[in-house]
């Protein structure tokens, strides 16, 4: 796996194809003339991005992350997480936020900062609902210890 090109069609629907060439170059070179074709071919597409899933990029040194976004190393941008399962996910190349290399230019290693930063993705009526499944299972908790002792 080393460069993909994903794109938003018209509909909602997104693709990610990918490109292993001999050389990084190759497949840069093919992932272009494909990114190029889809250009032509789909000219009403939401959105066309080249990704490299095998070179990470730092951010911008002394750049500030904006509200609400994380540096995704693959992308090499500032992109949206969205929420799936217990993780966040890239909005466009669907690294989630237990990568390493996420983590380390995000800063997410400690672990409430990861849950704290997955709450503010989700909305609010959700987040009541995990709420309240969390003291659901912590009164239930509470009366099986109570009945051993
Ligand atoms: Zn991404």
């Amino acid at each position: 796996m080393a460069k993909a090109v994903v794109v938003f069609h018209p509909g909602g629907i997104k693709t990610i194809t990918r490109f292993n060439g001999e050389s990084d170059k190759q497949a840069l070179r093919k992932a272009r003339k494909f990114a190029q074709r889809v250009e032509e071919e789909i000219p009403d597409h939401e959105g066309i991005f080249l990704i490299d899933t095998l070179n990470p990029t730092s951010p911008p040194s002394g750049a500030k992350r904006p509200s609400g976004k994380f540096w995704c190393p693959y992308c090499a941008d500032w992109r949206t997480f969205k929420p799936w399962y217990d993780y966040l996910r890239c909005e466009v190349c669907n690294i989630s936020n237990e990568d390493w290399y996420v983590k380390k230019y995000n800063r997410l290693w400690s672990a409430s900062r990861g849950i704290a930063l997955r709450d503010q993705a989700l909305d609010p009526k959700e987040l009541e609902k995990r709420a309240k499944k969390r003291e659901r299972a912590r009164q239930r908790r509470l009366r099986r210890k109570e009945g051993r002792g």
